[in-house]
């Protein structure tokens, strides 16, 4: 056999780096399961791929698989093979995005299509796809411990439920949470299990942290987390912002607003932007929670405890992607007020909204996509030529009482809600004793 004359140039896999640049940067595989890097940062892509100009202007005409295949190849390809990458994207995205007319130039990027009706479900997805490739050489099982205060439980337990080669363990605090949030991951049974914790929220968090320090414990079982700023939760949803684009009437500028929490969201919108993607501007919509909003008027960014809200998944005092915006924009206060704008509104406003849009158009708001929806109508007094979507991240029905207090009428559950209503509850009581954890684990 010929020799090649030519050494074909070694295929480079993408490395991602810490937000505090503290450790050496880590391949994907590193990323995806440590979850946070070791000095506390955010794991970014080191180099962020621009995409065609052919791949943008062709995007009208491609499927949401279409699109997201090409994507995933670009950021993952050379870390994941083509057949296995594909396959993810296929069982991660097993639902649809749609896009809905909600007024004259406002639309609707639905996401709660997935199995617990909220947006995470995306991220989620994906992570545990991405998670069962790299360890499908492993011998031993790996645990997933999650700590849940109300709809990240349901959201990583029913994106791991039936994956080979990985069992999660789900702690909530007993009576803490709504019947329908326990409901998401406590009747799922297979691969996932829920510890009902005799104590509160801050305890369970304790325990999976003691957990994943306790040396012994991890000699003998193989631990890990589903954190939500792992790089595979958020990543996957830059996906979508190029799929909403896609459906849109083209030939206007497009802004795209999103209801803001921890910002992973809007952060992978701004990747999405970098990527290539044509938004003219990003609207932070914030509940009272306005530490961001407030960054954005003074360039002083001052975290501080969370006020309680009804778009309660939002109730964040201290957006933990802050430290992946400073990254993507260099720290620079003028290029990142150049392509985010902030608006905040208190419950009143959101109930307000939930209210007008109801009568108006008969869109259905929960309280969280309220708040985004508000802000585009806001921003369009300002730039009435353009053409906006909003992303819608949790079915209203989600949020029941708030909407039907607001509305004055009753909702019906959907079909997927109601199954796991109609489920039996598997649960496992516990003390909020770390022994008894461990015991357990064990
Ligand atoms: C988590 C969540 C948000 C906030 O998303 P971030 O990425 O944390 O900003 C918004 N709405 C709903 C319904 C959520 O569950």
């Amino acid at each position: 056999m010929r020799q090649p004359l030519l050494q074909l140039p070694t295929i480079k896999t993408m490395k991602y780096h810490s937000t505090n640049h503290q450790v050496p940067p880590a391949t994907l595989k590193e990323a995806v399961l440590q979850g946070m890097a070791g000095d506390n940062g955010l794991y970014m892509p080191e180099r962020i791929p621009r995409m065609s100009s052919q791949f943008l202007a062709a995007l009208p005409y491609k499927t949401l698989p279409e699109i997201v295949e090409r994507l995933a190849t670009v950021l993952f390809g050379k870390d994941i093979p083509a057949a296995p990458l594909r396959d993810i994207v296929h069982e991660a995205l097993n639902f649809e995005i749609p896009l809905v007319k909600v007024a004259k130039n406002r639309y609707c990027l639905e996401l709660f299509h997935g199995p617990t009706m909220a947006f995470k479900d995306v991220g989620a997805r994906f992570l545990a796809r991405m998670m069962q490739y790299f360890t499908r050489n492993e011998t031993v099982a790996t645990n997933v411990l999650v700590a849940t205060s109300g709809d990240t439980g349901g959201a990583v337990a029913n994106g791991f439920l039936g994956v080979p080669g990985i069992t999660v363990t789900v702690l909530y605090p007993k009576g803490r949470i709504s019947r329908i949030q326990e409901s998401q991951f406590t009747t799922l049974g297979q691969n996932i299990c829920a510890l009902e914790v005799n104590g509160t929220f801050d305890d369970c968090q304790r325990l999976v942290k003691q957990a994943f320090s306790d040396k012994e414990l991890n000699a003998r079982r193989k631990l890990t987390s589903a954190n939500s700023i792992n790089p595979a939760r958020f990543i996957p949803q830059a996906f979508y912002y190029f799929w909403g684009y896609a459906q849109m009437p083209q030939g206007r500028d497009l802004v795209v607003a999103v209801p803001s929490g921890n910002f992973g969201n809007l952060t992978a919108g701004l990747l999405a932007k970098r990527m290539g993607l044509p938004v003219k501007r990003f609207i932070a919509a914030n509940n009272a929670n306005d530490v961001f909003g407030e960054y954005l008027r003074t360039a002083e960014f001052s975290p501080r405890p969370s006020i309680p809200t009804i778009a309660n998944a939002m109730d964040v005092g201290n957006p933990s992607n802050f430290a992946r915006i400073m990254d993507l924009y260099r720290g620079s206060h003028t290029r990142i007020t150049a392509n985010i704008s902030g608006y905040a509104y208190t419950d009143a406003q959101i109930r307000e909204e939930m209210k007008r849009t109801f009568d108006k158009t008969k869109y259905l708001l929960d309280p969280h996509g309220a708040c985004a929806s508000q802000a585009l109508r806001e921003y369009f007094e300002t730039d009435f030529m353009a053409n906006g979507f909003f992303l819608e991240t949790a079915h209203p029905a989600k949020f029941k009482e708030t909407v039907e207090a607001v509305l004055g009428r009753s909702i019906p559950i959907p079909g997927k809600l109601q199954a796991f209503m109609n489920g039996i509850k598997q649960t496992i009581g516990i003390s909020n004793r770390y022994e008894d954890f461990k015991a357990f684990l064990w």
